[in-house]
């Protein structure tokens, strides 16, 4: 076991770190023509292809240093929407076209998402199909060499400025995991629309919207991975994400520590710096202890991604672990600041931005689900969730 990044990857994420501090930060409420702005400087950087082939306009780099990327992005920039939106794009987009693409579709789409021109977003959940990912609805129908796409996705991620989106559509009814097929979509295909922006709680910074497809024409070389192949590309793509997506957490919650450590040692009450106080002193240590053993977890599923490892609990356990000590950080934060920590852009931003990744790439209810049933803990033949 090495425990430490090689001398390249440590660098990077130093370049990136500083990069992300000086140049990501963005305005407080979300503008799409600031969003896009930082989006190009994000891809000039490189961190918008972490994973893809240097052939394609990417960097090359393996899962172990696109994690150590993120965390470095997650550290560097507090505009943590904006980070997600990037990791969404990269990691639930551009891998999936990497592993699945023709030639020709890695060619026409890598590098201009790779470069920051264009922007991407996956759309699967549908409102009436979120953990049950098997019970989408939205159809594709095959006639002679197109397929014409109807139904709705939603919460889709970058969906109010994506150029591009990775869909998921039903191809056979009835078909199980079999009965999906994953399509490239262009956003000015006819018949695909997007809603209005919504607002969320957290991760303000990552616009996300719901997606309508009527009678959208889609020519069949977009298809991305064969007919019926929908369901690896889904949980291929699911893996990167929960375990590389995850790690802008690990950033974050290394700031957030620091912010406390800082703040237990400035502010003074009876006579001395609180941080003086057990009560306070070992709520640091236990948050050091979650954001460690994450990160260990979420590394450790890096590590077996990069040597081809198809194990679906590593890249589970990496996001229960991170996302639940991301939101435990966040309150204790909260706590250590006192009235200080529920003021906005105090520690309440931690807490709001780490909320929902209890919720995306499957909730962690589904990944308990998951984990036990490959632990062999099976109550009764289930369909396999997100
Ligand atoms: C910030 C954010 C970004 C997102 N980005 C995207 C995106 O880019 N693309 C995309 O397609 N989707 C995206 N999503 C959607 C996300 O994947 C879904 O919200 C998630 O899968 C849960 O679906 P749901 O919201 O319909 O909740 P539901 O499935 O309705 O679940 C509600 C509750 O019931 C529980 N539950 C449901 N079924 C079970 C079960 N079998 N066992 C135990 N508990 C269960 C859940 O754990 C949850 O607590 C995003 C969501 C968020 C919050």
């Amino acid at each position: 076991m090495d425990f430490a990044f090689d001398a390249q990857t440590h660098e990077m994420c130093e370049t990136i770190k500083d990069f992300a501090r000086d140049r990501l930060v963005g305005p407080d409420a979300f503008d799409p023509d600031d969003f896009r702005r930082r989006w190009r400087l994000a891809g000039e950087q490189g961190a918008l292809g972490t994973v893809v082939p240097g052939a394609y306009g990417g960097l090359g780099q393996g899962a172990v240093t696109a994690a150590a990327v993120m965390e470095a992005l997650g550290y560097g920039c507090t505009d943590t929407g904006f980070v997600f939106s990037l990791g969404a794009h990269l990691f639930a987009c551009l891998t999936p076209i990497v592993d699945f693409g023709t030639e020709e579709q890695k060619r026409q789409w890598l590098p201009p998402l790779c470069s920051g021109e264009r922007i991407a977003a996956h759309g699967i959940t549908e409102p009436e199909a979120g953990s049950d990912t098997l019970g989408m609805r939205t159809r594709a129908e095959r006639h002679n060499d197109v397929y014409v796409l109807n139904g709705s996705k939603s919460f889709t991620t970058n969906a109010p400025v994506a150029d591009v989106f990775v869909v998921q559509a039903v191809t056979r009814p009835g078909g199980g995991c079999f009965g999906l097929t994953s399509f490239i979509v262009e956003a000015d295909t006819p018949g695909l629309t997007v809603g209005r922006c919504y607002e969320k709680t957290g991760l303000r910074g990552s616009p996300m919207a719901d997606v309508h497809f009527d009678d959208c024409v889609v020519p069949a070389h977009r298809m991305l991975g064969p007919e019926g192949g929908g369901f690896g590309v889904f949980t291929t793509s699911m893996a990167w994400e929960r375990t590389c997506l995850f790690a802008l957490y690990l950033g974050t919650m290394r700031r957030t520590l620091e912010a406390s450590i800082a703040h237990a040692n400035e502010r003074r009450q009876f006579g001395t710096a609180i941080g003086g106080f057990q009560a306070v002193s070992h709520r640091i240590v236990d948050m050091t202890l979650r954001l460690e053993s994450a990160r260990l977890v979420l590394y450790r599923a890096a590590w077996g991604l990069d040597r081809g490892s198809t194990d679906e609990v590593a890249p589970a356990l990496a996001k229960l672990a991170v996302s639940e000590a991301a939101v435990q950080v966040g309150l204790d934060a909260v706590r250590i600041q006192g009235g200080l920590g529920v003021l906005h852009g105090q520690s309440e931003t931690a807490l709001r931005d780490a909320l929902p990744a209890r919720i995306f790439s499957g909730t962690n209810e589904i990944q308990k689900n998951n984990i036990a049933r490959a632990m062999g803990l099976r109550g009764k033949p289930a369909r396999r969730r997100k």
